[in-house]
């Protein structure tokens, strides 16, 4: 976690910089609990200008509106869930290499399932697939709690590292298959499956809350999938809607991949 922190910004003289530092504290001190996941360092305030350009530029002008979820992208340090040389880049419009031949979707998508899949405070949310723990991120400030589901052992250690490192106190990571869904943390309003798998997980389907939302990329392995809506009525009743065409990495485990 060392690698992603504190590069001394170039143009100022130490005391200046201490200066700065202490002001950040002294501003974030009456409010410790909101500045939590507040940026702190100068680094981060330097990418808030590039987070609210990729927002009005690639996810409000392509239609998503949901003002909840707009800030939640805005308050998302995106640079620090990607490798720390990919940094630069990680406010463009495409998706990162997280490790592990894994990818960070691309903004707009997380954006757009984030919206797909109507987080309210007091939601429970599942996440399959961890990654990097960006989506887990945006989710945080939208939902009373995230569980999320990391397959991959390294990758889940190492965002659980730097969630916490963050502040992102709402979020339980958990290395294992996601196939299977979370049942102890059972029945979930939103659940977001951020790995493809050839069809839905019925487990799923099963621990979605009545009035809950899933959202999921389902199709073949290395080709163009689905996102589907799939939405649980109060009686508990299916809707699921294909919303668009997408590429994602495939689910492994459960499904016999
Ligand atoms: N949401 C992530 C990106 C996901 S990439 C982010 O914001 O960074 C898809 C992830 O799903 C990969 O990390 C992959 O290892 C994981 N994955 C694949 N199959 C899985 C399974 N069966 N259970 C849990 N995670 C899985």
């Amino acid at each position: 976690m060392t690698v992603q922190r504190r590069r001394a910004p170039r143009m100022l003289p130490a005391g200046l910089r201490a200066l700065r530092a202490a002001a950040l504290v002294v501003l974030c001190a009456p409010l410790a609990a909101a500045c939590a996941a507040e940026p702190v360092t100068q680094e981060e305030a330097d990418m808030a200008p590039e987070r609210e350009r990729m927002v009005e530029r690639d996810i409000a002008a392509r239609g998503v509106s949901d003002p909840r979820v707009l800030e939640a992208m805005r308050s998302v340090p995106r640079h620090r869930f990607v490798d720390p040389r990919q940094a630069r880049g990680a406010y463009g419009d495409h998706p990162l290499p997280i490790g592990s031949g894994q990818t960070i979707s691309q903004p707009y998508i997380v954006a757009h399932m984030t919206e797909l899949a109507r987080p309210g405070p007091g939601d429970r949310a599942l996440e399959i697939g961890t990654g990097s723990g960006y989506q887990a991120a945006v989710l945080s400030p939208l939902v009373e709690h995230v569980y999320t589901i990391e397959i991959v052992p390294e990758l889940a250690e190492r965002a659980a590292a730097v969630l916490d490192e963050l502040g992102y106190d709402n979020v339980t990571v958990r290395q294992g298959d996601g196939w299977a869904g979370w049942p102890e943390h059972a029945p979930f309003e939103v659940i977001v499956v951020t790995a493809a798998p050839d069809e839905v997980p019925p487990a799923l389907v099963e621990q979605l809350a009545p009035g809950g939302r899933l959202v999921i990329p389902v199709g073949p392995v290395h080709a163009v999938q689905e996102l589907r809506l799939i939405e649980k009525s109060e009686s508990g009743a299916l809707r699921d809607r294909r919303i668009a065409p997408v590429r994602f990495v495939p689910m492994t485990g459960g499904d016999g991949d």
